[in-house]
């Protein structure tokens, strides 16, 4: 098989890697390009990492084959699916040998920011895609929702910034900032306020809404803008005309084995102290 690694860079995390390198990969091609298996050793920012990895680094097509497997170098995360023990990575790698892993399949989101009529920059988010101002200040910005091949102008937003997400990242950031969590069966893009300033000047829901994941939603603003997609960032000043928010076409594969109980894994993520 092709295979890529990557790490979280801490030392546990590459001591691990290195193992399974010599263990269990020894026939195999470690590639950067177009690999058949992702490993991502470390949390689930690491496995965030793999995702957009895998996108900048493989030939375009809707359905990619390779499959993400999250190691996880502590407990087991919201993506992981085993932890570096011995029965774990053997089962693993027999899975992967007899081609018996669980895998669920799944979309992003996506960002393409407008200059005029012309789409000239993007980015994805398997979580989430936050848009906020450069300067920290508020941002004010109208809100459009796509419904029947045509845009509501839903409301006139002011306040720190918007958050989209997705079912899989309903868990992130969307939960600190009082969003709904989502079971990944659903598919959806959830629109949550950051800090929105209800007024009579600028009225919003109020409430995280969560929409189907076909729908669009475009963002006009005059501000000066940060957009945050997962774990990375990028700072707009140009005169945007409009930033739009939907469903990438991509669907992506995902080692959920051992780690597909959503019940399971909200519980010991958020309720069950150590
Ligand atoms: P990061 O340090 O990589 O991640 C922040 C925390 O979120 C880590 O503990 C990470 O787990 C956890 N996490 C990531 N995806 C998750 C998911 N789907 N469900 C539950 N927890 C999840 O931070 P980053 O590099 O800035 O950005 C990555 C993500 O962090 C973003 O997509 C955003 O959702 C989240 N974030 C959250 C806040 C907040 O809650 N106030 C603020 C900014 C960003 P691991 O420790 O296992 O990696």
């Amino acid at each position: 098989m092709k295979y890529k690694m990557i790490t979280r860079g801490d030392e546990a995390s590459n001591t691990i890697a290195k193992l399974i390198k010599e263990v269990y990969l020894q026939e195999d091609e470690e590639v950067v390009f177009n690999p058949d298996h992702i490993f991502a050793v470390g949390g689930d920012g690491t496995f965030l990492r793999a995702v957009h990895d895998l996108f900048m680094n493989s030939t375009p097509s809707l359905e990619n084959d390779c499959i993400i497997h999250g190691i996880n170098t502590g407990t087991l995360g919201f993506y992981t699916s085993c932890t570096p023990v011995k029965e774990q990575l053997d089962e693993l790698f027999s899975n992967i040998r007899n081609n018996n892993c669980r895998v669920q399949k799944v979309k992003p989101l996506s960002f393409w920011i407008k200059y005029g009529n012309e789409e000239t920059d993007g980015g994805i988010g398997l979580n989430d895609i936050t848009i906020t101002t450069k300067e920290r200040k508020t941002l004010t910005a109208k809100v459009f929702i796509q419904e029947d091949n045509s845009y509501t102008h839903f409301e006139k937003f002011k306040g720190t910034g918007l958050c989209f997400s997705t079912a899989l990242g309903s868990t992130a950031y969307n939960k600190a900032l009082g969003g709904a969590v989502v079971h990944p069966d659903f598919k959806i893009i959830q629109m949550t306020e950051m800090a929105g300033i209800n007024s009579i000047a600028y009225q919003t829901l109020g409430s995280s809404m969560i929409l189907p994941e076909d729908t669009a939603i475009e963002i006009e603003t005059n501000d000066n803008i940060v957009i945050t997609f997962d774990h990375e960032s990028k700072t707009y000043t140009d005169n945007i005309s409009v930033i739009t928010i939907s469903t990438l076409d991509t669907v992506f594969n995902i080692d959920v084995t051992n780690n597909d109980n959503f019940a399971e894994k909200l519980k010991r993520s958020f309720i069950l102290s150590k």
